[in-house]
């Protein structure tokens, strides 16, 4: 008997009957004993759609009164699909109750589409699961400090679901998706993929922020953070396999080091395709300009992440760094407006055609040669490496994203990642 939350992706929310799955599925789970809280997703495409309806009648901008309808807008998609799954686990005879998320209240930070979970308040959650209810909570979406609904970005609702499971000090926070676990890569891109029985922590971190779609990266930050015992499994086994089968399979993510079974040196290559370079040229070299430059693209809220700074010739050099792609044109536009006048006579160059690709493993904090060893197997691909970034567990590349499948693939070869861990 335990506190479990479940959180199910679009997928799995996608029909009626898929919910009625659900719903099933969480009845089992309950019935069993289990104090259960579920955090569903919007039905499959439905977040698209919205957003699609709001594109039709303004072209994206980036402003604050944009945003909030936005995210008033979008928050709608987990509202509906929380409110049938209560009715249809009340078809199931189980007690049950949906809420918003600015009901609970989960309060966030104000910055629309990417806000940031600050608080949860617990105390109606578990007056409910006292009362022996099934409690739903929205994904993706809270309340800031003035009222205003705001959402947690794309593949918000994974947060949603570790930020509540911490709250509640869950046993166990399992996420339902489409994919049976963590891979050591993508599986559509290499066919010999394998599924990780566990995967640690870090390399989790590592693999979600290196672009694998598995999980939403603060939700990987949260459950380091706040010890979350996180599983991903998948949502379309039979809702009636046995439960105790149910709760082995998939992959765990793992705190401790020495809990990681598979000890291989790299444990997965992941790759990115949402990032953009952009290049400043004749920069001048003294102190302070980096921060001209980074402080300015933080102060718009922009993340940057692989940076570069080439050695001197003449007094001027070059900066370059990457950014999301949906940043791009805002961080261009915010150079050329606001940070190259002071510079002094630089140009910006932006490319938008090139991808990341990592080798994530924390294997590589005991063993030497791996980066080398990556680089040599691209070489042999004739690929060239446009920039190059490093931590104790990953080493990234940045390439032409014509050739971000062979890279892949390349590497995965590489580190016999197709075989079984001995
Ligand atoms: N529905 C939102 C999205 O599509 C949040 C989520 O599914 O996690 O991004
Ligand atoms: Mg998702």
């Amino acid at each position: 008997m335990a506190l479990i939350v479940h959180k199910y992706g679009g997928t799995s929310m996608g029909s009626t009957e898929r919910i009625r799955n659900v719903a099933k599925r969480v009845a089992k789970w309950a019935r069993a004993g289990h104090q259960m809280v579920v955090v569903p997703s919007a039905m499959s495409g439905e977040t698209n759609r919205l957003l699609g309806l709001a594109k039709e009648l303004a072209p994206a901008k980036t402003n604050d009164a944009y945003g909030r309808e936005l995210d008033m807008l979008a928050a709608t998609g987990e509202q509906a699909s929380s409110a049938l799954l209560a009715i249809a686990l009340q078809a199931e005879g189980l007690q049950a109750v949906s809420y918003a998320g600015w009901q609970v209240p989960i309060k966030t930070d104000s910055a629309y589409t990417k806000a940031r979970i600050e608080s949860i308040d617990d105390q109606r959650v578990r007056a409910d699961l006292a009362a022996g209810k099934v409690v739903i909570i929205t994904g993706f979406q809270g309340i800031d400090s003035l009222g205003h609904i705001t959402t947690l970005g794309r593949g918000g609702s994974d947060t949603s679901a570790v930020a509540v499971a911490a709250a509640l000090k869950a046993a166990e926070c399992l996420i339902y998706t489409d994919v049976d676990g963590v891979y050591t890569t993508d599986p559509r891109i290499v066919p010999e993929a394998r599924r990780l029985h566990t995967v640690s922590f870090e390399e989790m971190l590592e693999m979600a922020s290196m672009g694998s779609k598995v999980l939403q990266i603060r939700s990987v930050e949260f459950a380091g953070k706040y010890k979350v015992p996180l599983r991903v499994l998948s949502s379309f086994t039979p809702w009636d396999i046995d439960l105790n089968e149910e709760a082995k399979s998939g992959t765990l993510i793992t705190f401790e080091e020495d809990e990681h079974m598979e000890q291989a040196v790299v444990s997965g290559i992941a790759f990115n395709r949402d990032e953009a370079k952009i290049s400043i040229l004749g920069v001048p070299d003294k102190p302070g300009i980096a921060y001209q430059i980074l402080g300015a693209v933080a102060d718009a809220n922009v993340e940057v992440d692989v940076i570069i700074q080439n050695i001197a010739k003449d007094g001027k050099t070059d900066f370059s760094f990457t950014v999301n792609r949906n940043d791009y044109a805002k961080t261009i536009d915010l150079l050329k407006d606001k940070v190259l006048p002071t510079l002094g006579a630089a140009e910006v160059q932006g490319d938008t055609k090139i991808c990341k690709v990592s080798i994530v493993g924390i294997g590589m904090r005991s063993h030497v040669g791996i980066a080398s060893k990556m680089f040599r197997s691209l070489s042999e691909e004739g690929i060239n490496i446009q920039m190059i970034s490093t931590s104790e567990i990953k080493t990234s590349v940045v390439i032409d994203e014509k050739y971000m499948e062979l890279a892949v693939r390349a590497l995965h070869k590489a580190f016999d990642l197709d075989q079984a861990a001995a």
